[in-house]
């Protein structure tokens, strides 16, 4: 039987390639379509936080609200002030939700923010790229 906790703990540190040793992001985080900078090396830590996000697409059709279909995604940049970020969009609330999204082409979500703390800004890994 394998031990327990050994795979959890291996889950914890975060993809090394990514991440320094002090838990901050090693490399830029750029959007995926048009390379706009959205936070600098070591402007975000990381944090495993299960969230949902809609599927990528513009600005316009994610105002449309109720999409069912996304993503649960896991690892993110956690950001705990919004003047950290070099560029960012909002969406329009959506609930008590704010999503992130680029912003110089307004595709999104990359990221997610709850109006219930003004200090938690996610941005998921898997939506951005890193230089
Ligand atoms: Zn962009």
């Amino acid at each position: 039987m394998a031990a327990p906790g050994s795979e959890a703990e291996a889950a914890m540190a975060g993809p090394e390639e990514l991440v320094c040793a002090g838990g901050r992001n090693r490399k830029a985080v750029l959007c995926q379509r048009c390379s706009s900078r959205v936070l600098l090396p070591g402007a975000a830590v990381f944090a495993r936080k299960e969230l949902f996000l809609p599927a990528m697409k513009k600005k316009t059709a994610l105002a449309g609200g109720c999409d069912p279909e996304g993503d649960i995604l896991q690892d993110h940049w956690l950001v705990d002030d919004m003047f950290s970020f070099e560029n960012v969009g909002f969406t329009k609330d959506v609930g008590n939700i704010k999503f992130l999204i680029c912003a110089d082409c307004e595709v999104g979500p990359i990221g997610w923010h709850c109006l219930d703390d003004k200090k938690s800004f996610y941005v998921a890994l898997d939506r951005v790229s890193h230089e």
